[in-house]
């Protein structure tokens, strides 16, 4: 059965009314919302901003990069300009720093133990340091570690090793009771000489070392330590058998032992020389027979 036409027209009036009291309904809400949909959508981009900016601002201060914070603050479409960190903001390794920082043989060791400051930083195994007493009254000192000593981490433990404490034995000295260091601390490729840069970069550590423990009397073991440390291009053979002065202290210079492993006729000049040596350290300790 069709429906009276004038209920039918009663129903779409009521209808309409509904439609539009429910439109202005929806207008009222969205003019009451408004500023606070406004407000966040404002605030989100520099929350979202500020949470970015963070992260890059750490990595400056680590010294990487400081493009991600540049392209915040950089024009709008403009291409992020590469730049180098501040000097400031660049992070130092401990190993860049000045040796007299360390106060101790220990602080020493471990502001260097990752030492780059040459290219041997990136081929050694170890860093081979020093061993002996840090009081010790006498000191050695050699030109490099060889592969017995780069895979140990301990200068002068191969045959010269082996020799050289033969040789302190013979002079009644304990090799736990001296110190015993090279002017490198890292591994020269294939034991090439070391390099003038290589040389320089590492002195300071050595020089360091040796105001720390403040022996009584020096060693040189073979003719590069020898002339490094006291600043002349001589052989050994002339800067042997005699006392030389190392900033105050006195220093006897004689042959590396892995020399005289090769060169046997060299063991008669080394024995005076080290007794020579000994000579030294009782005139400055008293007494024979001590080794510290
Ligand atoms: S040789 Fe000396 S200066 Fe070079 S990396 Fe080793 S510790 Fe550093």
């Amino acid at each position: 059965m069709n429906a009276h036409p004038r209920n039918e027209l009663a129903d779409i009036a009521r209808r309409l009314r509904i439609a539009v009291e429910i439109q202005g309904i929806l207008r009222e809400e969205r003019t009451r919302s408004a500023p606070a949909a406004l407000r966040r959508l404002r605030a989100e981009p520099a929350d979202v901003g500020a949470a970015r900016v963070r992260p890059a601002a750490r990595i400056v201060e680590s010294g990487r990069t400081a493009a991600s914070s540049e392209r915040s603050s950089g024009p709008a479409g403009a291409p992020a300009a590469a730049s180098a960190p501040s000097p400031a903001a660049r992070v130092v390794a401990p190993w860049e720093g000045d040796p007299a920082r360390a106060d101790s043989l220990g602080g020493l060791h471990d502001l260097y133990a990752a030492c780059e400051r040459c290219a041997l930083g990136k081929t050694r195994k170890n860093f081979v340091f020093g061993v002996g007493a840090a009081d010790a009254r006498v000191m050695f000192v050699g030109e490099a570690p060889g592969r017995d000593e780069d895979l140990q981490g301990e200068p002068f433990v191969g045959a010269a090793g082996q020799l050289l404490n033969k040789i302190l034995a013979a002079i009644e000295f304990a090799r736990e009771d001296v110190y015993i260091a090279n002017i490198l601390k890292c591994r020269p490729p294939g034991n090439r000489d070391p390099r003038p840069e290589e040389i320089a970069s590492c002195e300071p550590i050595l020089r360091r070392q040796i105001e720390l423990i403040r022996p009584v009397v020096l060693c040189t073991l073979g003719a590069f330590a020898a002339r490094t440390m006291l600043g002349v291009t001589s052989g050994i053979s002339r800067l042997r058998g005699r006392v030389h002065d190392y900033r105050g202290i006195p220093l006897v210079a004689t042959y590396h032992p892995a020399a005289l492993l090769r060169n046997p006729a060299w063991k008669r000049p080394t024995w005076e020389d080290v007794q020579l040596l000994r000579r030294e350290y009782d005139a400055r300790v008293g007494g024979a027979g001590g080794s510290s």
